[in-house]
């Protein structure tokens, strides 16, 4: 019986399939729910697209020399849940500049492996095994020297032994293919299988498989390794890992080519303080050229006048050093309203970083244990929340109940796959039919707020029923401050209905922004309609403001951009939480605001977005 969450997923398997080859018998398994198999325990693939899930029965059989003793230690392997044990997120720090513009060689990653060059000779398959070696021998050293991602690395040595893929590339070699194009074509196919599976996190492993190819292709052409040190990264996309796992006292920006500015991968970055520009689109950059870009201007330069982009980075860090001076200040308009501001929390280290945060006004759960196989005890949940709120000297922390679904798979607990996951089951709703990940959270945040201030609140809500079943599930509220976030256009129409029994409602201009444009926010072909100032957005924001009835902020990253926050303040919004990086720019801008000065009619009649950022 497969006990683990994820069924026989990519590292699970790839511990089962290490053991396998070390034993000199054939071992197959085949699963008695599905009826699928039997597959070759040996090949990686082929046990890993078994897609044996959690409680299904796997029967596996020996032939061979030592085909009992392998039994034997593959019965003991599934009796230690398959190796896998619960991981602790490493801490990715912050460390970056916290500035918006940035210049440095430019560092290409992940856009493929240039094969034009490569000349195939007559001994393809010797190169092929060279190659191979060599990438185990590197990988076999990121498995020894970063025991905190030793398991990914445990997984990619499993890609890169699968007996069954090298048949396939040899057979294609054989058949006339060069190494390289054979080896590309095999692990195609193979991450597409991945891609086709029904669990999201095994979905993402395909990312796995393409790490191997793509090491293995470098070595093949002579290309050198990817190192996103000590210059300007530029990707195609940014994911949530490697944002959170660059080494951001070293890389001097990242210049994602894909646009949108609202993809976790980009709010894990920015709340690390690195430089960051999206939208580049495909314009030619040769990996070394100088490059320099502006995020508040929105300009990216190949060849860039350097003289001219230091000046401004100067510039840029004398008004952070300025703000960063007064951010333990409130942020007082010159009107005189307060408008509190706080830190989005993803990884403790966000509060530990945050300078002049008024609290935290969401911290997300979900990111929190993101990297975690197993779901999180009550007891571990207290003390990850326990550490926030002593780093933010104990104001007020808001939690943010688990937001899963949509781009956000959580390792523990599987989803079955959506046509339209940002329209599916996502947030609040997941809970509605499996209540008990819910429940621990809950209970974990009661008593947190018996020692320090805290607000919970519920996302993606769209109906009255939803928000009266949450708060029964949550029970009695002794003291606790409790929210929803409004980010469904439904929910901002009849907040007044919604927040009947709540204390406060939380923007997530985030999702508010795709669900009213309907343009999905990891979607880089329609980013340009996803505008958090389209005037669309800042209507419902105005009606929300109008019309809740209860204290009203805003967590999504609208908050972050200082010109933005003017606005809604502006439009009476009274809490602002931003990535940490931003706090004291927001603070300070805020400070030089006469709100009572800002035409909002002007900006909700606006014609677009772009009328919108002329009016500011
Ligand atoms: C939002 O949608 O604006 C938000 C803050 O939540 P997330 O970005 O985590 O979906
Ligand atoms: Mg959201």
């Amino acid at each position: 019986m497969v006990g683990n969450e994820h069924g026989l997923h990519a590292r699970p398997a790839a511990r089962l399939v290490g053991l396998v080859n070390g034993f000199d018998a054939v071992v197959t398994l085949t699963d008695l729910d599905t009826g699928r198999g039997p597959v070759d325990a040996g090949s990686l693939s082929m046990v890993a697209t078994l897609n044996a899930q959690q409680g299904h029965r796997v029967r596996v059989g020996a032939s061979g020399p030592q085909a009992s003793e392998v039994l034997a230690a593959i019965e003991k392997l599934a009796a230690a849940g398959f190796g896998d044990e619960p991981t602790v997120q490493a801490a990715p720090t912050a460390g970056g500049s916290g500035l918006d513009v940035a210049i440095g060689p430019a560092v290409l990653v992940g856009s493929g492996v240039d094969l034009s060059g490569y000349v195939a000779g007559d001994n393809e398959l010797g190169r092929l095994d060279d190659a191979l070696e060599a990438a185990g021998e590197q990988l076999r050293e990121l498995r020894d020297t970063t025991p905190e991602h030793g398991d990914i690395f445990v997984a990619h040595l499993a890609l890169l032994e699968d007996r069954k893929v090298l048949t396939a590339v040899e057979h294609a070699v054989s058949g006339g293919s060069s190494a390289p194009t054979a080896w590309q074509d095999v692990y195609d196919d193979l991450a597409t299988t991945f891609e086709g599976l029904d669990d999201a996190y095994q979905r993402e492993r395909a990312q796995d498989v393409r790490a191997v190819r793509d090491r293995v292709l470098r070595i093949l052409v002579g290309a050198t390794e990817e190192s996103p040190a000590d210059g300007i990264l530029v990707v195609p996309e940014l994911d949530a890992a490697t944002a959170a796992t660059l080494d951001a006292t070293r890389i001097a920006g990242i210049a994602v080519r894909a646009a949108g500015t609202t993809g976790h991968g980009v709010i894990v970055a920015r709340s690390r303080g690195i430089p960051l520009i999206t939208g580049i689109g495909d314009v030619d950059v040769r990996p070394g050229a100088t490059i320099a870009f502006d995020a508040r201007t929105g300009s990216f330069e190949v060849a860039p006048d350097e003289d001219r982009v230091q000046a401004t980075i100067r510039e840029r860090q004398n008004e952070r050093a300025q703000a960063v001076t007064r951010a333990d200040e409130p942020a007082i308009t010159r009107d005189g309203k307060t408008i509190d501001v706080l830190v989005n929390v993803g990884v403790v280290q966000d509060a530990v970083d945050a300078q002049g945060a008024d609290g935290s006004g969401l911290v997300r759960t979900e990111v929190l244990f993101g990297d975690r196989r197993t779901a999180p005890t009550v007891d571990e949940q207290v003390e990850a929340f326990r550490a926030i709120a002593r780093a933010l000297e104990n104001r007020p922390i808001t939690i943010r109940t688990w937001d899963i679904g949509g781009d956000k798979p959580l390792p523990f607990l599987p989803q079955a796959k959506e046509a339209n996951p940002f329209l599916g089951e996502r947030g609040l709703r997941v809970f509605r039919r499996r209540p008990e990940l819910l429940r621990d959270q809950l209970e974990a945040i009661r008593r947190v707020a018996t020692e320090t201030p805290v607000h919970v609140m519920f996302p993606m809500v769209t109906t009255a029923d939803e928000v009266a079943w949450a708060l029964d599930e949550l029970g009695p509220r002794d003291g606790l401050e409790v929210g929803i976030m409004v980010e469904v256009p439904a929910a901002a129409l009849r907040v007044a209905t919604l927040a009947e029994d709540l204390d406060f409602v939380s923007i997530g201009t985030n999702d508010l922004t795709q669900y009213t444009t309907a343009a999905d926010r990891t979607n880089t072909a329609v980013a340009s309609l996803a505008d958090g100032l389209d005037p669309a957005v800042l209507q419902l924001i105005d009606h929300v403001v109008r019309n809740a009835g209860v204290r009203v902020a805003v967590c999504g990253d609208l908050a972050s951009s200082p010109q933005a926050a003017v606005l809604l303040a502006a439009l009476g919004v009274t809490e602002l939480s931003a990535v940490g990086p931003q706090v004291p720019l927001v603070k300070a801008q805020l400070r030089q605001a006469d709100l009572s000065q800002i035409d909002t009619a002007a900006v909700l009649k606006a014609r677009d977005a772009d009328q919108v950022r002329g009016l500011l």
